[in-house]
C-alpha cells in the first residue's frame, strides 16, 4: 500500500488518545443515543475537556492553535467506529472557522471558547424548505432596523440543530440584491423568537439531531453579523470546498472500515464446508474494493496537503466530495452484499453503516452539484 506521509508521531499519538476516549465515551452510548435520537450533551463536555474540539482555533480564543490534521485524525476516527452521531467535524471545521475568519474580536471571544470547551454547541443554518441546492433562494431576511437586525423565516435539515446554542444563519439583509444581499448572522439559542423545531427523522445518522429552525421577530444585535453585509456568499464559497473535503475524508475512513468489517466477516462465515472469504468472487471484489479505496485515499490525502497550504481549488474538492461518496456508498453496498443476512441486521456495524453513508452523497452540495462546479472549469 502507498504509504501516508501527511501525519507526524504526534498526530498518531494523538490518535491513540481519540481511540481510548471513543471507546469509553462513545461507543458504549451510540446504542441508545441512537434510540433517543440525539447525543447527550455531556459527551460535547468531555471531549472540550480533552481538548478534542475546536482544536485548530488560536489558543487565546480558547483553541488548542492545532494543525487541521488533528481535526482530521477525530474525523477519521469517528467514521472508523462508525459514530454518526456527534457533529463534532461540523461544530469545529465548519462552525468555528466563519467565527474565526469573519467574526469580530468580540464575537471571537465571546464564543469560540466556549464552543472549544464543549459549553456552546455550533450549527449553521444555509438550508431552508424551499432553498437547498439553491441557496440564492433562500427566504428568511435580516433586515436592519435601530442598530440590530431582526430575522424571520425558517430554515430545515440543520445539523446540530437541536443541540445548538449558537447558529450561523444564512439570511438575506437586501433581498433585492440577491445573492449579493446575503450575510451571514450570529444567533444564540433563547434569543426571543428564535424557536427549534422537531428533530427529524431520518433514513440513516439516527442519533445526529437534525432540525428545523424558525425565526419569528428575532432580534440581534447588529455586531453579530459575521464579515460584511451582503458578503455572506463569498465567504459560503470560500468555506465550502473545506466542508466538501471534510465529508470525503469521512467516506475513506468509513469504507476503509467497511472492508475490514467485512474481512473479519467474511474470514469467520462458513459456506459449502469453507469460509465466505475462500470464493474467489469474494475476493475478487474485496480486492476491487480495497484498490478503490486505496485510490480514494491517495487522492484525499493529496487534497488535504493542498488544503493545508491554502491551495485547495472548489472544483477539486468537488471532486473528492462527488467521487469518494459514490465510492463510499458502492463499497458499503457491496459489503452488505458479502454479510448476507447478516447485512441486513443492525447489530452488525455494516447495517448502520449503509444507511448512514447514503446521505453523503446529497448534503454539503449534492453529488449533482459537484458535477456542475466541476463542469464550470473544464
Ligand atoms: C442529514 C442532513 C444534514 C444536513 N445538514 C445541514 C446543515 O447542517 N446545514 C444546512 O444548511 N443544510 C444541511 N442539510 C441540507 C443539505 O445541504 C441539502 O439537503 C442539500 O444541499 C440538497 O438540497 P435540497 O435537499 O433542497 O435538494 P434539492 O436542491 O431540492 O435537490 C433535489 C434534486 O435535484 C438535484 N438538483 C438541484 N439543482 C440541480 C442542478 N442545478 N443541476 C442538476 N441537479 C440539480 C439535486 O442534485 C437533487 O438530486 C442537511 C441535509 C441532510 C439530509
Amino acid at each position: 500500500m502507498i504509504p501516508r506521509t501527511l501525519f507526524t508521531p504526534e498526530h498518531e499519538t494523538f490518535r491513540d488518545s481519540v481511540r481510548r476516549f471513543l471507546e469509553a465515551e462513545v461507543k458504549p452510548n451510540d446504542e441508545r443515543w441512537q434510540e433517543q435520537g440525539y447525543a447527550d450533551k455531556s459527551v460535547w463536555k468531555k471531549a472540550g475537556e480533552n481538548g478534542f474540539l475546536c482544536m485548530s482555533m488560536p489558543e487565546e480564543y480558547g483553541g488548542s492553535g492545532a494543525d487541521r490534521l488533528f481535526s482530521m485524525v477525530l474525523i477519521e476516527e469517528q467514521a472508523r467506529i462508525n459514530n454518526s452521531t456527534l457533529g463534532w467535524g461540523l461544530h469545529s471545521e465548519i462552525v468555528a472557522p466563519y467565527l474565526l475568519n469573519y467574526g469580530s474580536d468580540a464575537l471571537k471571544r465571546k464564543y469560540l471558547p466556549k464552543m472549544a470547551s464543549g459549553d456552546m454547541v455550533g450549527a449553521i443554518a444555509m438550508s431552508e424548505p424551499g432553498a437547498g441546492s439553491d441557496l440564492q433562494a433562500v427566504k428568511t431576511t435580516a433586515l436592519r432596523k435601530d442598530g440590530a437586525y431582526v430575522l424571520n423565516g425558517s430554515k430545515t435539515f440543520i445539523t446540530n440543530g437541536w443541540n445548538c446554542d449558537l447558529v450561523i444563519v444564512v439570511a438575506k439583509t437586501d433581498p433585492a440584491l440577491g445573492a449579493k444581499g446575503t450575510s451571514l448572522i450570529l444567533v444564540e439559542a433563547g434569543t426571543e423568537g428564535f424557536r427549534k423545531g422537531k428533530r427529524l427523522r431520518k433514513l440513516g445518522l439516527k442519533a445526529q439531531d437534525t432540525s428545523e429552525l424558525f425565526f419569528d421577530d428575532v432580534r440581534v444585535p447588529a455586531a453579530n453579523l459575521l464579515g460584511r453585509e451582503g458578503e455572506g456568499f463569498v465567504y459560503l464559497m470560500q468555506e465550502l470546498p473545506w466542508e466538501r473535503l471534510i465529508i470525503a475524508i469521512r467516506s475513506v475512513a468509513n469504507a476503509e472500515a467497511a472492508i475490514e468489517w467485512t474481512l473479519d466477516y467474511t474470514r469467520n462465515r462458513k459456506a459449502f464446508g469453507k469460509s465466505v472469504f475462500d470464493f474467489q468472487t469474494t475476493r475478487f471484489k474485496l480486492a476491487e474494493l480495497k484498490t478503490e479505496v486505496q485510490v480514494g485515499r491517495v487522492f484525499v490525502d493529496r487534497c488535504i496537503e493542498a488544503s493545508l497550504e491554502g491551495r485547495l481549488d472548489p472544483a477539486t474538492a468537488a471532486m473528492a466530495k462527488c467521487w469518494c461518496t459514490d465510492m463510499h456508498c458502492r463499497v458499503i453496498d457491496e459489503c452488505v452484499q458479502l454479510h448476507g443476512g447478516s447485512g441486513f441486521m443492525l447489530e452488525y456495524p455494516i447495517t448502520r453503516a449503509y444507511a448512514d453513508a447514503r446521505v453523503q452523497r446529497i448534503f454539503g452540495g449534492t453529488n449533482e452539484i459537484m458535477k456542475e462546479v466541476i463542469s464550470r472549469t473544464l
